[in-house]
């Protein structure tokens, strides 16, 4: 660690460092969880300052990622504070252009889960909610039509604008990117779309796919309780983590 991101910690408040474990944690899950590979990153703005953001950097590994590895960004994707001679990884302006756009959005994924993708990829074919927690993105997980790296504000901005108010959206041939109010809601966001996926693409190969009916979705909305539903997979996630071990007891996780 260098000089740098030493005083970067020791200035910054609890509740940053804390969200920079929370960070980290989610990042070493996705990985582990097979979500998330060798490229892919997860944001979550500061407390006390929206319009700045955490996220790693472009050449740490998402198996290994730390804390005091990641960088504070702003809107326009430039580094504010951060190890020295890091760099901001190539689709920062994703992140930066969302949380811009939506005040409402603390915490955004970025990742590149191929059978997933596979929905953008054959004509007439879209991705719906089936299962129930998929009810999350019952307005709509619109698909981006360029493929591009989002390598600048330019393509970011376009990126949000196809996201609008939805929790999700994926960018033709390339990934999906996957926004939240927290960091453990949007792990548990990002589980449970790759699961729909998944379910959709296991169910068309036994014939006729049926989405959720508007009672189904109204039923099962009437029931859940978002917070609690977070709070219990955040918690097994991060216990998971723990007993496999590449994720620290001493990171405050609770
Ligand atoms: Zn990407």
């Amino acid at each position: 660690m260098t000089t740098q991101s030493h005083q970067t910690l020791a200035n910054a408040q609890p509740e940053e460092l804390r969200l920079r474990e929370q960070v980290a944690a989610c990042t070493l899950i996705l990985n582990a969880e097979g979500l998330m590979g060798y490229s892919g990153h997860v944001s979550s703005r500061l407390p006390n300052r929206p319009d700045h953001y955490l996220i790693q950097p472009f050449e740490v590994s998402r198996a290994g990622i730390k804390p005091s590895d990641l960088l504070v960004c702003d809107y326009d994707g430039k580094i504010v504070e951060g190890p020295k001679g890091t760099r901001a990884p190539a689709e920062v302006y994703l992140h930066g252009e969302i949380l811009r756009a939506r005040p409402d959005v603390n915490a955004v994924a970025h990742f590149h889960h191929d059978l997933t993708n596979v929905f953008t990829l054959v004509e007439g074919v879209q991705l719906l909610p089936l299962k129930n927690h998929s009810i999350r993105w019952v307005s709509g997980i619109p698909v981006h039509a360029d493929p591009s790296h989002v390598s600048d504000s330019k393509l970011g901005h376009a990126v949000a604008q196809t996201l609008g108010p939805h929790h999700a959206m994926q960018i033709r041939a390339h990934g999906q990117i996957i926004t939240a109010e927290s960091v453990p809601a949007l792990l548990i966001d990002c589980v449970h779309f790759v699961e729909n996926a998944v379910a959709m693409y296991q169910a068309a190969t036994l014939g006729k796919v049926v989405p959720l009916s508007e009672p189904d979705i109204a039923a099962f909305a009437r029931e859940f309780k978002r917070n609690p539903h977070v709070a219990k997979l955040w918690i097994y996630y991060v216990g998971k983590g723990r007993t496999a071990g590449y994720l620290p007891n001493e990171w405050d996780l609770n």
